[in-house]
Protein backbone atom coordinates (compact mmCIF):
# COMPACT_ATOMS: atom_id res chain seq x y z
CA UNK A 1 0.00 0.00 0.00
CA UNK A 2 1.34 3.44 -0.87
CA UNK A 3 2.05 5.79 2.42
CA UNK A 4 -0.85 8.26 2.45
CA UNK A 5 0.13 9.61 6.16
CA UNK A 6 1.50 12.63 4.30
CA UNK A 7 -1.96 12.87 2.08
CA UNK A 8 -3.91 16.53 3.00
CA UNK A 9 -7.69 16.25 2.02
CA UNK A 10 -8.17 18.31 -1.70
CA UNK A 11 -9.77 21.38 -1.86
CA UNK A 12 -13.25 20.01 -2.66
CA UNK A 13 -13.26 18.02 0.31
CA UNK A 14 -11.97 21.07 2.22
CA UNK A 15 -14.28 23.66 1.41
CA UNK A 16 -17.58 20.77 1.54
CA UNK A 17 -16.38 20.78 5.42
CA UNK A 18 -15.72 24.43 5.97
CA UNK A 19 -12.16 23.50 6.31
CA UNK A 20 -12.99 20.46 8.81
CA UNK A 21 -14.84 22.52 11.23
CA UNK A 22 -15.33 21.07 14.96
CA UNK A 23 -16.37 23.55 17.64
CA UNK A 24 -13.87 22.69 20.47
CA UNK A 25 -16.52 23.35 23.43
CA UNK A 26 -19.20 21.35 21.58
CA UNK A 27 -18.33 19.13 18.74
CA UNK A 28 -20.36 21.09 16.74
CA UNK A 29 -19.92 20.46 12.91
CA UNK A 30 -21.20 23.54 11.83
CA UNK A 31 -20.01 27.42 13.55
CA UNK A 32 -22.09 28.96 15.54
CA UNK A 33 -23.26 32.88 15.33
CA UNK A 34 -21.66 35.57 17.21
CA UNK A 35 -23.79 38.86 17.65
CA UNK A 36 -21.93 40.71 20.02
CA UNK A 37 -21.20 44.17 19.55
CA UNK A 38 -18.32 44.79 22.15
CA UNK A 39 -16.33 42.24 23.72
CA UNK A 40 -15.66 42.28 27.67
CA UNK A 41 -11.86 42.49 28.54
CA UNK A 42 -10.32 40.36 30.96
CA UNK A 43 -9.03 40.44 34.58
CA UNK A 44 -6.15 42.40 33.90
CA UNK A 45 -8.09 45.41 31.66
CA UNK A 46 -6.19 43.67 28.65
CA UNK A 47 -8.22 43.36 25.42
CA UNK A 48 -8.87 39.84 24.58
CA UNK A 49 -7.84 39.36 21.13
CA UNK A 50 -8.44 39.47 18.36
CA UNK A 51 -11.99 41.09 18.65
CA UNK A 52 -12.85 43.79 20.82
CA UNK A 53 -15.82 45.76 18.82
CA UNK A 54 -18.09 44.91 15.98
CA UNK A 55 -15.75 46.76 13.32
CA UNK A 56 -13.02 44.49 13.96
CA UNK A 57 -14.82 41.41 12.62
CA UNK A 58 -15.82 38.32 14.71
CA UNK A 59 -15.29 34.48 14.41
CA UNK A 60 -17.71 33.79 11.53
CA UNK A 61 -16.47 35.89 9.65
CA UNK A 62 -12.90 35.22 10.18
CA UNK A 63 -14.02 31.60 9.56
CA UNK A 64 -15.23 32.54 6.26
CA UNK A 65 -12.32 34.51 5.08
CA UNK A 66 -9.79 31.72 6.19
CA UNK A 67 -11.88 29.49 3.74
CA UNK A 68 -11.34 32.03 0.81
CA UNK A 69 -7.63 32.56 1.69
CA UNK A 70 -7.56 28.61 1.07
CA UNK A 71 -9.33 28.94 -1.91
CA UNK A 72 -7.24 31.80 -3.28
CA UNK A 73 -3.85 30.51 -2.03
CA UNK A 74 -3.75 33.79 -0.39
CA UNK A 75 -1.72 34.97 2.69
CA UNK A 76 -4.68 36.72 3.81
CA UNK A 77 -8.68 37.31 2.86
CA UNK A 78 -11.02 40.36 4.31
CA UNK A 79 -14.35 40.06 3.83
CA UNK A 80 -16.50 42.99 3.55
CA UNK A 81 -20.58 44.11 4.00
CA UNK A 82 -20.60 44.39 -0.20
CA UNK A 83 -18.62 43.98 -3.17
CA UNK A 84 -18.74 47.84 -3.60
CA UNK A 85 -17.94 48.44 -0.26
CA UNK A 86 -14.63 45.95 -0.90
CA UNK A 87 -13.51 48.20 -4.10
CA UNK A 88 -14.09 51.73 -2.36
CA UNK A 89 -11.75 50.68 0.07
CA UNK A 90 -9.26 49.88 -2.47
CA UNK A 91 -9.44 53.10 -4.35
CA UNK A 92 -10.15 55.02 -0.81
CA UNK A 93 -6.30 53.50 0.22
CA UNK A 94 -5.11 55.10 -3.24
CA UNK A 95 -2.49 58.02 -2.29
CA UNK A 96 -4.51 61.22 -3.60
CA UNK A 97 -3.31 62.14 -7.11
CA UNK A 98 -2.81 57.58 -7.97
CA UNK A 99 -3.36 56.69 -11.89
CA UNK A 100 -5.40 53.92 -11.94
CA UNK A 101 -5.97 52.13 -15.39
CA UNK A 102 -9.44 50.11 -15.68
CA UNK A 103 -11.36 49.02 -18.70
CA UNK A 104 -13.84 51.17 -20.56
CA UNK A 105 -16.64 48.42 -20.14
CA UNK A 106 -16.52 46.62 -16.43
CA UNK A 107 -19.22 46.46 -13.71
CA UNK A 108 -20.77 49.61 -13.51
CA UNK A 109 -20.94 50.42 -10.31
CA UNK A 110 -17.15 50.14 -10.03
CA UNK A 111 -16.74 51.81 -13.02
CA UNK A 112 -19.10 54.75 -11.85
CA UNK A 113 -16.89 54.97 -8.37
CA UNK A 114 -13.24 55.25 -9.80
CA UNK A 115 -14.98 57.99 -12.05
CA UNK A 116 -16.52 59.80 -9.01
CA UNK A 117 -13.06 59.52 -7.33
CA UNK A 118 -11.57 60.97 -10.58
CA UNK A 119 -14.04 63.66 -10.78
CA UNK A 120 -13.26 64.96 -7.76
CA UNK A 121 -9.51 64.94 -8.20
CA UNK A 122 -8.63 62.07 -5.65
CA UNK A 123 -7.50 59.89 -8.57
CA UNK A 124 -6.67 60.01 -12.76
CA UNK A 125 -8.16 57.74 -14.54
CA UNK A 126 -7.49 56.30 -18.01
CA UNK A 127 -8.80 53.41 -19.93
CA UNK A 128 -8.47 50.33 -22.01
CA UNK A 129 -10.68 48.05 -23.76
CA UNK A 130 -11.10 44.86 -21.47
CA UNK A 131 -8.93 41.71 -23.20
CA UNK A 132 -6.85 44.30 -25.65
CA UNK A 133 -3.12 43.52 -23.92
CA UNK A 134 -1.95 46.00 -26.66
CA UNK A 135 -3.91 48.70 -25.14
CA UNK A 136 -3.29 47.81 -21.80
CA UNK A 137 0.28 47.68 -22.25
CA UNK A 138 -0.10 51.34 -24.16
CA UNK A 139 -2.22 53.10 -21.36
CA UNK A 140 0.26 51.79 -18.69
CA UNK A 141 3.57 53.16 -20.51
CA UNK A 142 1.66 56.41 -21.02
CA UNK A 143 0.19 56.39 -17.42
CA UNK A 144 2.72 54.76 -15.19
CA UNK A 145 -0.23 54.25 -12.95
CA UNK A 146 -0.39 53.32 -8.94
CA UNK A 147 -3.17 50.80 -10.20
CA UNK A 148 -3.80 48.30 -12.90
CA UNK A 149 -7.97 47.41 -12.98
CA UNK A 150 -9.01 44.19 -14.68
CA UNK A 151 -12.07 42.50 -14.74
CA UNK A 152 -12.02 39.31 -16.66
CA UNK A 153 -14.45 37.83 -17.44
CA UNK A 154 -15.98 41.34 -17.50
CA UNK A 155 -19.49 42.79 -17.58
CA UNK A 156 -21.83 42.48 -19.83
CA UNK A 157 -19.61 41.55 -22.90
CA UNK A 158 -17.33 38.63 -21.02
CA UNK A 159 -14.41 39.99 -22.72
CA UNK A 160 -11.33 37.27 -21.47
CA UNK A 161 -8.21 39.65 -19.90
CA UNK A 162 -5.22 37.39 -19.75
CA UNK A 163 -4.59 37.90 -15.74
CA UNK A 164 -1.01 36.47 -16.10
CA UNK A 165 -0.19 39.05 -19.25
CA UNK A 166 -1.49 41.64 -17.93
CA UNK A 167 -0.01 41.40 -14.14
CA UNK A 168 3.58 41.38 -16.02
CA UNK A 169 2.75 44.92 -17.81
CA UNK A 170 1.25 45.93 -14.47
CA UNK A 171 4.68 45.24 -12.58
CA UNK A 172 7.40 46.08 -15.34
CA UNK A 173 6.20 49.90 -14.46
CA UNK A 174 5.72 49.16 -10.48
CA UNK A 175 2.00 48.97 -10.51
CA UNK A 176 -0.03 46.91 -8.76
CA UNK A 177 -3.14 44.91 -10.19
CA UNK A 178 -6.45 44.19 -8.75
CA UNK A 179 -8.69 41.01 -10.88
CA UNK A 180 -12.14 41.55 -10.67
CA UNK A 181 -12.75 37.83 -11.19
CA UNK A 182 -16.91 37.45 -9.70
CA UNK A 183 -17.51 35.81 -12.50
CA UNK A 184 -15.16 33.11 -12.46
CA UNK A 185 -14.94 32.07 -8.83
CA UNK A 186 -11.77 30.77 -7.06
CA UNK A 187 -12.57 27.29 -7.91
CA UNK A 188 -12.06 28.19 -11.81
CA UNK A 189 -9.76 31.21 -11.32
CA UNK A 190 -6.65 31.74 -8.91
CA UNK A 191 -6.01 35.48 -9.64
CA UNK A 192 -3.06 35.81 -7.43
CA UNK A 193 -1.57 32.62 -8.56
CA UNK A 194 -1.58 34.26 -12.04
CA UNK A 195 -0.08 37.23 -10.74
CA UNK A 196 -2.95 39.76 -9.37
CA UNK A 197 -1.39 41.42 -6.32
CA UNK A 198 -5.34 42.00 -4.89
CA UNK A 199 -7.53 39.35 -5.82
CA UNK A 200 -11.67 40.75 -5.98
CA UNK A 201 -14.83 38.98 -5.42
CA UNK A 202 -18.18 40.04 -4.92
CA UNK A 203 -19.02 37.29 -2.68
CA UNK A 204 -23.02 38.69 -3.33
CA UNK A 205 -22.79 36.00 -6.14
CA UNK A 206 -20.87 32.62 -6.85
CA UNK A 207 -19.04 32.44 -3.22
CA UNK A 208 -23.00 33.04 -1.83
CA UNK A 209 -24.99 31.32 -4.56
CA UNK A 210 -28.57 31.94 -2.74
CA UNK A 211 -28.95 35.69 -3.30
CA UNK A 212 -29.20 36.39 0.14
CA UNK A 213 -26.78 38.17 1.11
CA UNK A 214 -24.30 40.71 0.00
CA UNK A 215 -20.42 40.21 0.54
CA UNK A 216 -17.23 41.34 -1.32
CA UNK A 217 -13.61 39.84 -0.49
CA UNK A 218 -10.30 40.79 -1.28
CA UNK A 219 -7.50 38.57 -1.23
CA UNK A 220 -3.77 39.32 -1.29
CA UNK A 221 -0.60 37.54 -2.35
CA UNK A 222 1.75 39.34 0.05
CA UNK A 223 0.99 41.37 3.10
CA UNK A 224 2.40 44.75 3.28
CA UNK A 225 1.73 48.33 4.01
CA UNK A 226 -1.12 48.88 1.87
CA UNK A 227 -2.93 45.93 3.42
CA UNK A 228 -2.87 47.19 6.41
CA UNK A 229 -4.23 50.81 5.31
CA UNK A 230 -7.31 48.45 3.61
CA UNK A 231 -7.61 46.75 6.76
CA UNK A 232 -8.13 50.02 8.95
CA UNK A 233 -10.46 51.27 6.33
CA UNK A 234 -12.10 48.48 6.96
CA UNK A 235 -12.42 49.10 10.39
CA UNK A 236 -12.84 52.74 10.34
CA UNK A 237 -15.52 52.52 7.88
CA UNK A 238 -17.32 49.20 9.52
CA UNK A 239 -18.02 47.73 6.54
CA UNK A 240 -17.08 44.36 8.13
CA UNK A 241 -19.22 41.20 6.83
CA UNK A 242 -21.51 41.02 9.68
CA UNK A 243 -21.70 37.36 11.55
CA UNK A 244 -25.02 36.07 10.10
CA UNK A 245 -24.15 36.90 6.67
CA UNK A 246 -20.47 35.39 7.05
CA UNK A 247 -22.62 32.32 8.79
CA UNK A 248 -24.32 32.37 5.79
CA UNK A 249 -21.69 32.84 3.30
CA UNK A 250 -20.17 29.87 4.76
CA UNK A 251 -23.32 27.38 4.29
CA UNK A 252 -22.98 28.41 0.91
CA UNK A 253 -19.61 27.90 0.16
CA UNK A 254 -19.93 24.08 1.29
CA UNK A 255 -21.34 23.38 -2.17
CA UNK A 256 -19.66 25.85 -4.03
CA UNK A 257 -18.16 22.98 -6.14
CA UNK A 258 -20.98 21.32 -6.97
CA UNK A 259 -22.71 24.80 -8.29
CA UNK A 260 -20.24 26.31 -10.19
CA UNK A 261 -20.04 22.94 -11.93
CA UNK A 262 -23.98 22.70 -12.76
CA UNK A 263 -24.42 26.54 -13.46
CA UNK A 264 -21.02 25.81 -16.11
CA UNK A 265 -22.73 23.03 -18.17
CA UNK A 266 -26.30 24.63 -18.00
CA UNK A 267 -24.91 27.77 -19.61
CA UNK A 268 -22.99 25.82 -22.06
CA UNK A 269 -26.22 24.18 -23.15
CA UNK A 270 -27.89 27.57 -23.37
CA UNK A 271 -24.45 29.56 -25.26
CA UNK A 272 -24.40 26.37 -27.57
CA UNK A 273 -28.21 26.64 -28.67
CA UNK A 274 -29.29 30.08 -29.27
CA UNK A 275 -25.90 30.50 -31.33
CA UNK A 276 -26.42 30.73 -34.97
CA UNK A 277 -30.30 31.07 -33.51
CA UNK A 278 -32.40 33.23 -36.78
CA UNK A 279 -33.62 35.67 -33.69
CA UNK A 280 -29.96 36.12 -31.72
CA UNK A 281 -27.34 38.11 -33.57
CA UNK A 282 -24.25 37.70 -31.60
CA UNK A 283 -24.08 35.06 -27.85
CA UNK A 284 -21.03 36.46 -25.86
CA UNK A 285 -19.92 33.37 -24.06
CA UNK A 286 -16.04 32.22 -23.46
CA UNK A 287 -17.04 28.60 -23.77
CA UNK A 288 -17.84 29.00 -27.48
CA UNK A 289 -14.88 27.67 -29.55
CA UNK A 290 -15.14 31.18 -32.05
CA UNK A 291 -15.50 33.42 -28.95
CA UNK A 292 -12.20 35.72 -28.94
CA UNK A 293 -11.64 34.95 -25.23
CA UNK A 294 -11.82 31.41 -25.60
CA UNK A 295 -8.29 30.26 -25.94
CA UNK A 296 -7.10 32.25 -22.85
CA UNK A 297 -10.53 31.03 -21.02
CA UNK A 298 -9.24 27.81 -21.31
CA UNK A 299 -6.00 28.43 -19.31
CA UNK A 300 -7.41 30.63 -17.01
CA UNK A 301 -10.72 29.54 -15.85
CA UNK A 302 -9.66 25.59 -14.95
CA UNK A 303 -11.62 24.29 -18.17
CA UNK A 304 -14.97 26.00 -17.01
CA UNK A 305 -16.44 28.59 -18.71
CA UNK A 306 -18.58 29.93 -16.25
CA UNK A 307 -22.43 30.51 -15.67
CA UNK A 308 -22.80 34.02 -16.87
CA UNK A 309 -23.10 34.84 -20.89
CA UNK A 310 -25.07 37.53 -23.08
CA UNK A 311 -27.17 37.29 -26.10
CA UNK A 312 -27.91 40.66 -28.57
CA UNK A 313 -31.24 39.58 -30.17
CA UNK A 314 -32.38 40.76 -32.94
CA UNK A 315 -35.22 43.88 -33.42
CA UNK A 316 -35.35 46.86 -31.23
CA UNK A 317 -34.09 47.69 -27.63
CA UNK A 318 -38.28 47.30 -26.87
CA UNK A 319 -38.03 43.02 -28.49
CA UNK A 320 -34.85 42.66 -25.54
CA UNK A 321 -36.91 44.34 -22.78
CA UNK A 322 -40.04 41.91 -23.79
CA UNK A 323 -37.69 38.98 -23.68
CA UNK A 324 -36.86 39.66 -20.25
CA UNK A 325 -40.72 40.54 -19.16
CA UNK A 326 -41.79 37.60 -20.81
CA UNK A 327 -39.48 34.81 -19.27
CA UNK A 328 -41.22 32.78 -16.76
CA UNK A 329 -38.53 30.38 -15.32
CA UNK A 330 -35.56 33.21 -15.18
CA UNK A 331 -36.47 35.81 -12.67
CA UNK A 332 -36.16 39.66 -14.48
CA UNK A 333 -33.75 40.52 -11.91
CA UNK A 334 -30.34 42.11 -11.47
CA UNK A 335 -27.31 39.98 -9.58
CA UNK A 336 -25.25 37.17 -10.50
CA UNK A 337 -24.29 33.47 -9.42
CA UNK A 338 -27.20 32.24 -7.45
CA UNK A 339 -29.16 28.86 -7.76
CA UNK A 340 -31.56 30.85 -9.63
CA UNK A 341 -31.54 31.86 -13.10
CA UNK A 342 -31.57 35.59 -13.83
CA UNK A 343 -32.28 37.53 -17.04
CA UNK A 344 -30.92 41.33 -17.19
CA UNK A 345 -31.88 43.87 -19.70
CA UNK A 346 -27.79 44.92 -19.06
CA UNK A 347 -28.75 49.07 -20.13
CA UNK A 348 -31.90 49.33 -18.35
CA UNK A 349 -29.74 49.09 -15.26
CA UNK A 350 -26.36 50.38 -16.08
CA UNK A 351 -27.23 53.72 -16.33
CA UNK A 352 -27.30 56.75 -18.80
CA UNK A 353 -23.83 56.84 -20.23
CA UNK A 354 -22.68 53.44 -19.97
CA UNK A 355 -21.43 51.53 -23.25
CA UNK A 356 -23.60 48.09 -23.33
CA UNK A 357 -25.38 47.28 -26.70
CA UNK A 358 -29.19 48.73 -26.16
CA UNK A 359 -30.10 44.90 -27.19
CA UNK A 360 -27.79 42.94 -24.56
CA UNK A 361 -29.59 40.54 -22.19
CA UNK A 362 -27.44 38.99 -19.41
CA UNK A 363 -27.79 35.84 -18.40
CA UNK A 364 -26.98 34.73 -15.13
CA UNK A 365 -27.32 30.90 -15.44
CA UNK A 366 -28.37 28.60 -12.44
CA UNK A 367 -28.70 25.13 -11.62
CA UNK A 368 -32.28 24.63 -12.87
CA UNK A 369 -32.99 21.82 -15.70
CA UNK A 370 -31.12 23.27 -18.85
CA UNK A 371 -33.83 22.55 -20.78
CA UNK A 372 -36.32 24.07 -18.88
CA UNK A 373 -34.32 27.49 -19.49
CA UNK A 374 -34.10 26.80 -23.14
CA UNK A 375 -37.58 26.54 -23.36
CA UNK A 376 -37.84 29.51 -21.78
CA UNK A 377 -36.05 31.84 -23.92
CA UNK A 378 -37.23 29.94 -27.01
CA UNK A 379 -41.08 30.96 -25.77
CA UNK A 380 -40.01 34.52 -24.72
CA UNK A 381 -38.46 35.21 -27.80
CA UNK A 382 -41.04 33.68 -29.93
CA UNK A 383 -43.76 35.92 -28.10
CA UNK A 384 -41.69 39.09 -28.61
CA UNK A 385 -40.88 39.08 -31.90
CA UNK A 386 -44.55 37.59 -32.84
C1 LIG B 1 -21.82 42.48 -8.21
C2 LIG B 1 -20.48 42.87 -8.66
C3 LIG B 1 -19.72 43.82 -7.97
C4 LIG B 1 -20.26 44.55 -6.77
O1 LIG B 1 -20.54 43.70 -5.70
P1 LIG B 1 -21.80 43.90 -4.67
O2 LIG B 1 -21.67 42.71 -3.80
O3 LIG B 1 -23.05 43.95 -5.49
O4 LIG B 1 -21.56 45.19 -3.96
C5 LIG B 1 -18.45 44.11 -8.46
N1 LIG B 1 -17.96 43.51 -9.56
C6 LIG B 1 -18.66 42.60 -10.24
C7 LIG B 1 -18.08 41.97 -11.46
C8 LIG B 1 -19.95 42.25 -9.82
O5 LIG B 1 -20.65 41.35 -10.53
Amino acid sequence: MTDNSNRKPSITTRVAQALRFIEAETGAVVPSIQPAATYARDENYDIRKPYFYRRDGNQATSHAEAIIAELEGAADSLLFASGMSACTAVIEHLPTGAHVVAPRVMYHGVLHQLQTYAANGRITLDYYTAGNLAELAEAVARQKPTLVWVETPNNPNWEVTDIEAASKIAHDVGAKLIADCTATPPNMTRALELGADISFHSATKYLNGHSDITAGVLSVREIGPYWDEIVLIRKLQGTVLHSFDAYMLIRGMRTLFLRVEKCCKNAMAVAKHFEGHKHVEVVHYPGLPNDPGHEVSKRQTNGQFGGMLSIVVAGTEQTAIDVARFCEVFYPATSLGGVESLIEHRKTVSGVGFPVHPRLLRLSIGIEDADDLIYDLEQAIARAVS
